[in-house]
């Protein structure tokens, strides 16, 4: 059963990085796609969701406050989120972290980082 993904940026043509390095990387998956986080929470807590990518800069809501409420539904951090953002200092990843993403991917990336950081998590 293919895991379904959920790639959540306010750039379409992100999104589309995003969805062509999954299948570059040879990752079968079901894909979902949200423009902020308000849109994506609705998505996830329709279920079904496996992984979340997640931009940090969007509109309506950022991406460290969708991670914050995937956690109230998801304490148990069945779901992995992976943060995608141009926002790699070393105290932003630690916020993503404490926020409970499970990874951290720095924009931009190249198609072997990416496949090195989803492989894991989707294989
Ligand atoms: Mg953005």
């Amino acid at each position: 059963m293919p895991k379904t993904v959920l790639v959540v940026d306010d750039s379409a043509m992100m999104r589309k990085v995003f969805i062509n390095n999954l299948t570059a990387a040879g990752l079968v998956v079901n894909v979902l796609e949200s423009p902020n986080g308000q849109d994506a929470l609705e998505k996830f807590k329709g279920g079904g969701i496996d992984c979340v990518l997640s931009d940090w800069n969007m509109p309506i809501m950022d991406g460290i406050t969708l991670v914050r409420e995937i956690r109230k539904c998801d304490p148990a951090k069945r779901v992995t989120i992976i943060m995608i953002t141009t926002e790699g200092s070393p105290d932003k990843v630690k916020e993503a972290v404490l926020a409970g993403a499970n990874n951290y991917l720095v924009k931009p990336f190249t198609p072997e980082r990416f496949k090195e950081k989803l492989s894991k998590v989707l294989a």
